[in-house]
């Protein structure tokens, strides 16, 4: 299978088929834990994850983590 890439309007770089869909592949959003409102997202391993996207502007998703709880 070959990947398609694309770049968007603020320069980065993506794969068309995972485009937008950080949110649906973030075990973070089934994750008790994650706090999204919160200043510091309820869970210190996000926090620094979505630090270090803002400062290097690049989504990161998590895929596994060793923390998870999920939701009930
Ligand atoms: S414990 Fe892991 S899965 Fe849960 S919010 Fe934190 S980083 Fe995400």
């Amino acid at each position: 299978m070959s990947k398609k890439y694309f770049e968007k309007e603020n320069g980065n770089w993506v794969r068309d088929d995972l485009n937008g869909k950080q949110k649906e592949f973030c075990m973070c959003w089934d994750c008790s834990k994650f706090k999204p409102e919160l200043e510091n997202k309820g869970c210190s391993i996000i926090a620094e994850v979505l630090n270090l996207a803002a400062q290097k502007e690049i989504v990161l998703p998590v895929w596994e983590c060793n923390n998870f709880s999920a939701k009930k």
